[in-house]
């Protein structure tokens, strides 16, 4: 297993712990999988992401098995015709970021990391402080001053340390990477570290398996850093060449519109992101103004047909009621995801007749 630069295709191993590449290229993942036996998954009795091992970075009797606390195997609700919510707030630490941070923290263990470094706007360092504290690794988590404090909460209760930064999510990144770099701590990073998507691309594995052997049409993804976004673009890959489907269903992405730089560098056709100003929003977990990986998310979104929409502030708040409504409680920022329906069916009435489905990407109580 190596990890290799997106720019220059040098190779690292593992042990070498490197966020990125010497050339400032970030880095992707290869490893030997084995494509998935969905027949034989499908009837599994493990409900949990694990059972898709032989595709995943990991050993049967690895360390995970001390790790895991199940993640995985979320509902899938019905919420109309042909539209469907993936409950991904059934997580142990009620966000869709359990997903990653099992891979990532279990791989930190097999590599003997004993402490580590992330910087989060909230759930990502939650999930790396769970799942660090079931593993006995010592978390170093930084989040911006303004984050929920809720959230805050939650972290701390694991025993991480906390280290609160003001300002922006910016400059909560650059002080975490200013301790990877003074220190040589493995970086536990979402965004960095191409592992995490060896979990959350478990999502599109799961909900193939729960439409009894079907891609939906379309997946409505939001986007902020990418983390569910770039395992959606692993999977759709992988299952094309291990010959499950035979194209990729549209990634339909979105943005709060007032935190959308990846949105406007896709309507003008570009390849890059430009950082955007964050002009605030009730969004925060996807409130990224500089995005890391936004050419690779680009490149995806364009690959699959998709698209990428901005939602507005009281498309956001009407949205989360509306779900409310309907019985599901979800934190502010998940509400995009329902919002984004809404516009995306208005944008392309022909989807009212396609399978979609959104993910429910965190737990209502999560806000505050
Ligand atoms: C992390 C997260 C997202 C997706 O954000 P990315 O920055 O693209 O990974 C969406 N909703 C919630 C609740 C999240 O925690
Ligand atoms: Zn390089």
């Amino acid at each position: 297993m190596e990890y290799v630069c997106v720019e220059c295709g040098h190779r690292f191993s593992l042990d070498v712990n490197p966020w990125k590449c010497h050339c400032g290229g970030l880095l992707s993942i290869e490893y030997e999988k084995k494509p998935i036996d969905f027949e034989a998954t499908a009837i599994s009795k493990d409900h949990s992401l694990w059972k898709y091992i032989y595709a995943l970075p990991f050993e049967n009797d690895d360390c995970w098995r001390s790790i895991t606390m199940g993640e995985g195997g979320t509902p899938l609700i019905s919420l109309a015709r042909n539209l469907y919510a993936k409950a991904d707030y059934h997580m142990p630490t009620l966000s869709f970021k359990d997903r990653g941070a099992a891979i990532l923290v279990a791989m930190a263990k097999k590599l003997g990391v004993e402490e580590v470094v992330a910087d989060s706007s909230g759930n990502a360092g939650t999930a790396i402080a769970a799942y660090g504290a079931r593993a006995g690794i010592r978390c170093h988590v930084f989040v911006p001053a303004s984050t929920s404090h809720k959230k805050i909460k939650q972290i701390e209760a694991h025993g991480a340390e906390i280290h609160k930064i003001p300002g922006n999510r910016e400059d909560t990144a650059k002080a975490a990477i200013e301790m990877v770099e003074r220190t040589n701590m493995f970086y536990a990073s979402h965004i960095y570290n191409p592992l995490f998507w060896e979990g959350t691309k478990t999502y599109f594995y799961e909900v193939f398996e729960q439409l009894n052997g079907k891609m939906p049409d379309a997946f409505i993804i939001p986007v902020g850093n990418g983390t569910l976004l770039m395992g959606a673009y692993i999977a759709f890959r992988e299952m094309i060449s291990w010959g499950i489907i035979n194209k990729m269903p549209r990634i339909l992405a979105v943005q709060a519109e007032n935190c959308a730089p990846i949105k406007s560098a896709f309507i003008s056709n570009k390849t890059k992101v430009e950082p955007c100003e964050n002009k605030g929003t009730l969004a925060e977990g996807i409130a990224i103004a500089a995005p890391a990986r936004g050419s690779e998310i680009l490149k995806a979104v364009r690959e699959t047909d998709g698209d990428i929409i901005g939602v507005t502030e009281e498309n956001i708040a009407s949205a989360r009621e509306v779900l409310a409504h309907k019985g599901i409680y979800v934190e502010v920022t998940s509400a995009v995801n329902y919002a984004a329906y809404l516009n995306y069916i208005s944008k392309y009435t022909e989807l009212k007749d396609k399978t979609v489905v959104l993910p429910l990407t965190g737990a209502g109580i999560k806000s505050n």
